[in-house]
């Protein structure tokens, strides 16, 4: 089956903003074997899309148009899809009454011009959209398919991994034999698929794509075409090449599996207890760890020491330590570890000290943190060297992250 991804948006003609989307898109049409050979940008205007789409079915099969579904005027994807299939827009009627509920009830205000988002192609079927308001919409008739998707990156990747994947999937015709999910943390995004792709090798018959989050990056393995037990040996075998050359920053493999979750699984597998004292992640760590059910077996308790001086009043760090070696080092991390170890009576200690940004501290540039983790017998400290480019927030994420891969 191919393609083709209509990309709409007067942003992107005029080169303010990067296609993301359709670099998304593309890449997770491949582990369904959906060959992508065209890609289109149109800006916001009715008859250009509405001539995009007409020139896209002499070529493609699968047409999708993707961004434009907001709420104002200058927003007119959908009725332009409608215009060039001879189709109307049909109100999802159930939708609407609940966003209309949800609003309410949350004592939130809802423009009136919201439910032009809740409109979807007649004779075709409305597409949910788990992070946002607009309603995608999919529709078939003989020997095409259309898909329209909201342009916001965030509620676009959501929908094509979750509510469009299981049209693509019958699409398909259940051609895609086995799927593997692999997680890593930490490793550079720019590399990481070139290095799996080099680790498998040219004759590989299995497919990666990777999808890239804040909080990790999961790497699809895609099997087609061929008997179970085989479909299994090459996720196995590839799985393992991956694993045992890029390993240190993998976590394992499975659907909706996070790193905090694996961790607290090993502590409670070995009866251990852990507790935290965090400066710059400022009670991140501590929060994410307990987002997993059951972490309450495995966590003790921990600090936030954000000043200086917290770190010697709270956790009892000597201030001729801190002086010495500056409030950004391993010594300080490590300390941080041990104190909170001991105050909390935890198996083991982990502290966090580093700059998030904007600005350097002390010397010390934007991006630079120290982990410290202690067991009572020794203690290891590491220090990351982030990019300033992340931001303050991805900073303090990937801190938290790096922390749990080494645990
Ligand atoms: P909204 O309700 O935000 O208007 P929408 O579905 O109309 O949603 P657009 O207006 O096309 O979407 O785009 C909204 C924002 O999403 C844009 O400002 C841009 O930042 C981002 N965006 C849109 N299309 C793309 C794309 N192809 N790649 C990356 N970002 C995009
Ligand atoms: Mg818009």
């Amino acid at each position: 089956m191919n393609a083709e991804i209509i990309s709409v948006g007067t942003e992107l003609t005029l080169g303010e903003i990067t296609n993301t989307n359709a670099r998304f898109l593309a890449d997770q049409l491949r582990q369904f074997d959906i060959h992508n050979y065209w890609q289109t940008t149109v800006d916001d205007q009715k008859e250009r899309i509405v001539t995009a789409i007409r020139q896209a079915k002499q070529r493609a099969q699968l047409i999708f148009i993707c961004g434009g579904l907001g709420p104002t005027a200058d927003d007119v994807t959908m009725a332009s899809v409608a215009q060039a299939l001879n189709t109307d827009l049909v109100l999802d009627d159930m939708y609407w009454a609940t966003v209309q509920d949800d609003f309410r009830q949350r004592h939130l205000t809802l423009s009136p011009e919201n439910i032009r988002q809740a409109y979807y192609l007649k004779g075709g079927q409305a597409l949910t959209n788990p992070v946002g308001l607009a309603l995608g919409s999919i529709f078939s008739d003989h020997d095409h398919t259309y898909v329209v998707l909201p342009g916001p990156p965030r509620e676009f990747q959501a929908m094509v991994t979750q509510s469009l994947r299981p049209h693509l999937e019958k699409l398909t015709s259940g051609r895609t034999i086995m799927n593997r999910v692999l997680h890593f943390v930490g490793y550079p995004e720019s590399t990481l698929m070139d290095d799996i792709q080099k680790v498998m090798g040219t004759q590989t018959k299995v497919i990666a794509t990777s999808y890239v989050q804040p909080d990790e990056t999961q790497v699809r393995l895609t099997v087609f075409d061929c008997p179970m037990d085989v479909a299994q040996q090459r996720l196995d075998q590839a799985e393992e090449q991956i694993v045992s050359e890029l390993g240190s920053y993998y976590f394992g493999s499975g659907e909706g599996l996070t790193l905090a979750s694996q961790v607290v699984k090993h502590l409670k597998q070995l009866g251990m207890t852990i507790s935290a004292a965090e400066s710059l992640t400022a009670g991140l760590f501590q929060s994410t760890i307990c987002s997993v059910p059951g972490a309450s077996e495995v966590f003790t308790g921990g600090f936030v020491t954000y000043a200086t001086e917290m770190k010697t009043k709270l956790l009892g760090i000597p201030e001729e330590l801190i002086n010495e070696h500056s409030v950004v080092s391993g010594e300080v991390a490590g300390a941080m570890a041990q104190h909170s170890r001991q105050l909390t009576g935890a198996n083991l200690g982990i502290g966090f000290t580093g700059v998030a940004g904007p600005d350097g501290l002390a010397g010390h540039p934007v991006g630079e943190v120290w982990i410290g983790i202690a067991n009572g017998q020794q203690t290891i400290t590491k220090q990351l060297h982030l990019s300033q480019q992340m931001g303050r927030q991805a900073i303090r994420q990937q801190s938290v992250q790096r922390g749990l891969l080494a645990i």
